[in-house]
C-alpha cells in the first residue's frame, strides 16, 4: 500500500496491528474516522488511552478491575472455598452470564503450551498457591478448554496442589463442548459446571 500521507499510513498501520484487521480493514476504518468530527475522533481515542491507562488487574484473582480488588472478589455473597480456575478473562465473562456460579476465580492469563512457547512460569500459578495457604478454599474447579494444553495446565497445578487439602475438579466435556470455553452456549457450560468430575479419574481415564 502506498499512501500519500504519512499521518494516514501511521494510523493504518496502527490499526492494522490489532487482531483479525488487516491493511485493508484498517484502511477502510481509518477513512471512516478522518470523515467523523473531531471532537468525536477525540473522545473515541480518549477512552481508549483511558481504558489502558486506568485498568487494572485484582490483586487477589487477576480478574479485570476497576480497584485494587474486582467487584467478584469484593463480593461477601459469594461463595470463598469454591475456586474456579480460568485461562483468561473472556472465561470469566462466559461463566457469569451463566448466573450459576457462586464462588471466586484466578485467571491463569494463558495455558500451557511448550510449542507457543508458554511456560508455567508466565502464567499466575504461584499466586494460585499462595491464595492456598491464605484462604479459605475447599474446592478448585478448573474451567479450562479441553485440549492438550488444558491437560497438561491441570496436571502440572494438580500436582502444585497435592500438598493442600483440597478437592480437584474439571468441568464436565464432551457433548457439544466445541473445545472453546467462551463459545459454549450458557446453558452448556451451567451444565458442565454442575457436573464437574474429580480431575484424578479424568485424568486416569485418559482423556
Ligand atoms: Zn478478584
Amino acid at each position: 500500500m502506498i499512501f500519500s500521507s504519512s499521518l494516514l499510513e501511521n494510523a493504518v498501520n496502527e490499526f492494522a496491528r490489532l487482531p483479525g484487521i488487516g491493511k485493508k480493514t484498517a484502511l477502510r476504518l481509518v477513512l471512516h474516522l478522518i470523515k467523523q468530527d473531531v471532537t468525536d475522533v477525540t473522545r473515541f481515542s480518549e477512552a481508549i488511552s483511558l481504558m489502558r491507562e486506568e485498568i487494572k488487574f485484582c490483586s487477589r484473582c487477576h480478574n479485570i478491575s476497576d480497584a485494587a480488588l474486582c467487584n467478584i472478589c469484593s463480593n461477601h455473597s459469594r461463595k470463598q472455598d469454591l475456586l474456579c480456575v480460568v485461562e483468561n478473562i473472556r472465561d470469566v465473562i462466559a461463566i457469569e452470564s451463566t448466573q450459576q456460579f457462586n464462588g471466586i476465580y484466578h485467571v491463569l492469563g494463558g495455558i500451557i503450551s511448550p510449542l507457543d512457547g508458554i511456560g508455567p512460569d508466565q502464567l499466575n500459578i504461584d499466586s494460585l498457591v499462595k491464595r492456598m495457604e491464605t484462604e479459605p478454599i475447599t474446592e478448585i474447579i478448573f474451567a479450562l478448554n479441553a485440549n492438550i494444553q488444558g491437560d497438561t495446565t491441570i496436571y502440572y497445578i494438580g500436582k502444585k496442589l497435592k500438598a493442600y487439602p483440597v478437592k480437584i475438579t474439571t468441568i464436565a466435556r464432551g457433548i457439544a463442548f466445541g473445545g472453546e470455553l467462551e463459545y459454549a452456549d450458557e446453558m452448556t457450560l451451567a451444565k458442565s459446571i454442575s457436573n464437574r468430575i474429580p480431575v484424578e479419574n479424568y485424568i486416569n481415564a485418559g482423556n
